[in-house]
């Protein structure tokens, strides 16, 4: 049977194949990923702060993607690609393909701040954020500390909120933002109020001075000035995941591959890239920025793109549907955006907190909802280890 491969179970991975094994029964889809369950990313500030519990963020890939006859779901690290040779090495065996999508997705990037990789932690998948969780748990019974958030972007911003509101007078927080205000891409309104509500729960904001290192004990700015830490949080950006370039894979200046805007990766057929680990060339030729909404609607081009290739037909650029934005300031506020609309307050929470629910809604309908519980009167389900290995084993058999 011909083989589609598909690399990591992320947004753009699940969408893709959810998308491929409906539509290319001619196939076998393969989809590697070293998790037997999609790590939901827009959650880890939750769990980091100890407001949501791991299991309930890591949704089994047997969950999301039922009964699907010519899907193979391997777990494993992906080590290696051998593009030239059309294989994938992985710590469980070299898969060969006839044609590859790349959902690999992103990395810390740490802009080669000196002890920024060694000292600080990230939120970038589940494990992280249980590290960061277990640190601030111990340090909280220890009577609180000193914790330093690099990067005011929507993620440092609603993790020190989290934090502040999960442990209410505990720690000492500071956010470290480069640029002049946080949120620099959104409104200036939003930015100011999110600001405003950052400070009423004492967090200290330091705008307009870059870190210049990470030590054991805390942070130098720019300026000279050194900010104690007894932990530093890392949310100052990503990078593409590095696999792609190490392979020899066209890739931009962080490390994203370089793809048209039909998700093709440039001047190589037969492999096409979805989400944080490609940069999609946006309307106006900028790459788009890696968001989970865009994810998903790139891992539904890339794969439709596959099928009409291997049909004959020509691939279509991605048309780029912007939801909106919505973030979570704690304790009952947010901010959002929803076209032309602004929220904030009460109105912005209540639209940041169903994005979950709206996820699994479009990956599955009411059925996945029904299956992880969310329907019921009682508390929904965990990903136990039980069902996970029960999912590995009939997966894995497939
Ligand atoms: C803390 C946090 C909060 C965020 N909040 C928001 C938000 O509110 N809204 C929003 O739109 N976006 C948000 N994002 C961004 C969003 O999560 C990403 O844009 C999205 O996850 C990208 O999807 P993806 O499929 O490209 O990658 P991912 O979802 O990261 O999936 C990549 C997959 O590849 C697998 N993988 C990687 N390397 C290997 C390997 N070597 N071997 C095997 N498997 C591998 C991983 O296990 C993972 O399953 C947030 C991100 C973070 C970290």
């Amino acid at each position: 049977m011909r083989r589609l491969v598909i690399l990591g179970a992320g947004y753009a991975g699940v969408r893709a194949a959810q998308t491929l094994t409906a539509r290319l029964e001619e196939m076998e889809v393969v989809l590697i990923d070293r998790h037997l369950g999609q790590e939901i990313l827009t959650e880890m500030y939750k769990v980091a702060a100890g407001h949501r519990e791991p299991a309930r963020v890591e949704i089994p890939l047997h969950r999301l993607l039922p009964h699907h006859r010519n899907l193979r779901i391997v777990q494993a690290d992906i080590e290696r690609l051998d593009w030239r040779r059309r294989e994938v090495l992985t710590s469980r065996a070299a898969i060969a393909y006839e044609s590859l999508l790349v959902c690999l997705g992103a990395t810390p990037e740490y802009y080669a701040v000196p002890g920024a990789r060694e000292h600080a932690l990230t939120l970038q998948y589940l494990d992280s954020a249980v590290r960061v969780r277990r640190r601030l748990e111990r340090l909280a019974r220890r009577g609180g500390g000193h914790v330093v958030i690099v990067g005011g972007g929507l993620t440092g911003v609603e993790l020190a909120s989290e934090i502040a509101s999960g442990h209410p007078g505990r720690f000492h927080l500071t956010l470290a933002q480069a640029a002049a205000s946080i949120l620099p891409d959104e409104e200036p309104r939003l930015a100011a109020y999110a600001e405003r509500v950052l400070e009423r729960v004492d967090i200290d904001v330091r705008r307009g001075e870059s870190v210049r290192r990470v030590g054991e004990g805390g942070v130098q700015l720019s300026s000279g000035a050194l900010l104690p830490a007894d932990l530093v949080l890392w949310t100052g950006g990503v990078r593409g995941n590095p696999l792609p370039q190490e392979a020899g894979l066209p890739v931009d200046g962080r490390g994203r591959l370089r793809v048209l805007g039909t998700l093709e990766v440039d001047g190589c057929p037969g492999i096409f890239a979805a989400g944080d680990v490609a940069a999609v060339p946006g309307p106006d030729g900028h790459a788009l920025p890696p968001t989970a909404q865009l994810a998903v609607q790139e891992g539904f081009r890339a794969a439709r793109n596959i099928v009409r290739v291997m049909r004959g037909q020509e691939p279509q650029p991605l048309q780029v549907r912007i939801l909106g934005m919505a973030a979570s300031l704690g304790r009952g506020r947010g901010i959002a955006r929803l076209g032309h609309l602004s929220l904030q307050g009460r109105p912005g929470q209540i639209v940041h907190e169903p994005a979950l629910l709206r996820y699994l809604y479009g990956i599955g309908g009411l059925g996945l909802l029904r299956r992880e519980g969310y329907l019921s009167w009682t508390s929904p389900p965990a990903a136990t280890p039980q069902a996970k290995s029960d999912g590995a084993s009939r997966l894995l058999g497939h």
